[in-house]
């Protein structure tokens, strides 16, 4: 990412370009069967992924933020956040960040030439799926207790433990993750490092983890025994917190939460009319004050990567943006939740796979009771919000 360069009403111009690139991408260039599965929230398999992630890559978008020594179009932080909430705010399936937004990154920042070489294409073309191994049981707001541990073992380590909550594991190929690298001359931090793991190899069994929404989206990792060859290190040894938290920053510059708010009070305002309440002032003042709390976020969102791309930023911004944007999007599903009424209950998630309508109420009524029981989580992963208020707390208000 190069966040220095162009100047800020330069990045603004190109933003609003390529907003209205993805807008003609999404009404002309996607395939129909995508975008109304994806429109309809219904439910997308691996494959409907995989083509999504080769249309953004067609179009040059999947690695836009990355440098151009690299494949990528040198986007400033702005031109990045816009293309995530554009595509949010249209109801396009989420970019899978795993390879393009978080490992990738890490392996053209502190890989080495041959890891670039070897993993930079297959992450930018779609060909390795990836996913984020960093949580355990007992380490997840406190990862620095992970207890999988790397032992050295001539050219390779053997790596044991396990991991939690791996989103997609079940479709990787290969994960990233933090491990344990134990010296006893080192405080506890710099015994982590950050390896590559081939989900292939022998002693790796992903288990899949039931959430409530009837999906599969995360699972256990157990490793037992892994072999992994030295030159999946990633950086030096002992390091790999450094790195971690490189990638964390990362995570949490999400343009795709003010986009999926904005996704959502659209289709608020259509729910209140279909539910003929288009006049109940008590459900208009109830859908107005989201409406403000959505103007705010995204002023403070557009202020705050501005501030980051300046370098006058307090460093709290990506919290303040994850903290505030989840906690509204959440309050915002409810809101069209409950408007769905009945609808909202029969919820069908044999539907959703099938594609096929709910038994009642509107035909995205399914996919919208799917999303916000997904959603609960979104004030835990990547963060919790009590970690974030933290966060702001310390970095931000000085306390
Ligand atoms: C749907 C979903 C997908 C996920 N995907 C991934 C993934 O792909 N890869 C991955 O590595 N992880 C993933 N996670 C894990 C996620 O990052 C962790 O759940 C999160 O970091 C919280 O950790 P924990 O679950 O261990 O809860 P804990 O850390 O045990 O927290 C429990 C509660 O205590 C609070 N708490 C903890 N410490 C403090 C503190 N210091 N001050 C105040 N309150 C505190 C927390 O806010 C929370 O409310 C996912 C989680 C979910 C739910």
């Amino acid at each position: 990412m190069n966040d220095s360069h162009p100047s800020i009403p330069e990045a603004r111009a190109r933003a609003d370009a390529l907003r209205a690139q993805l807008r003609h991408f999404h009404a002309q260039v996607m395939p129909a069967g995508l975008r109304r599965k994806s429109e309809h929230h219904q439910v997308l398999d691996k494959a409907d992924y995989a083509l999504w992630m080769r249309l953004l890559q067609e179009q040059g978008w999947a690695i836009g933020h990355w440098p151009a020594a690299h494949g990528g179009r040198d986007w400033s932080l702005l031109e990045r956040f816009a293309f995530e909430e554009e595509l949010a705010r249209l109801g396009c399936p989420w970019v899978i960040p795993f390879g393009v937004k978080y490992v990738g990154p890490v392996i053209y920042a502190y890989g080495s030439a041959a890891q670039q070489a070897r993993f930079l294409p297959r992450i930018a073309d779609g060909s390795d799926f990836w996913c984020q191994g960093y949580s355990e049981p007992g380490a997840g707001s406190d990862l620095a207790a992970l207890k999988t541990v790397a032992l050295r073992d001539g050219y390779r380590y053997r790596v044991s433990g396990q991991k939690v909550w791996t989103t997609y594991a079940q479709w990787a190929d290969w994960m990233f993750c933090l491990v344990r690298t134990p010296r006893a001359d080192r405080r506890p931090q710099q015994q982590i490092s950050f390896l590559l793991v081939d989900l292939r190899s022998p002693g790796v069994s992903v288990r899949p983890i039931a959430t409530m929404d009837g999906y599969r989206h995360v699972n256990e990792v157990w490793l037992d025994e892994v072999e992994v060859p030295l030159d999946q290190l990633v950086g030096a040894e002992g390091e790999g917190w450094t790195y971690a938290k490189y990638l964390l920053k990362n995570e949490r510059t999400a343009g795709a939460i003010p986009g999926m708010v904005l996704h959502a009070l659209a289709r608020l305002r259509r729910a209140a009319v279909e539910a003929g309440r288009g006049a109940d002032v008590a459900l208009a003042h109830r859908i107005g004050e989201l409406e403000l709390r959505s103007i705010a976020l995204r002023a403070m969102a557009y202020r705050g990567v501005e501030a980051m791309m300046a370098s006058t930023d307090h460093g709290a911004e990506a919290s303040l943006i994850k903290l505030r944007g989840t906690e509204l999007y959440q309050d915002v599903a409810e809101t069209l939740v409950d408007l769905l009424g009945p609808a909202g209950v029969a919820f069908d998630i044999d539907a959703l796979h099938a594609a096929s309508a709910p038994p009642l109420g509107p035909d995205d009524a399914g996919g919208i009771v799917k999303d916000h029981l997904y959603n609960r989580a979104a004030t835990i992963f990547g963060g919790a919000s009590e970690i974030q208020r933290n966060i702001v707390a310390k970095t931000a208000l000085g306390l």
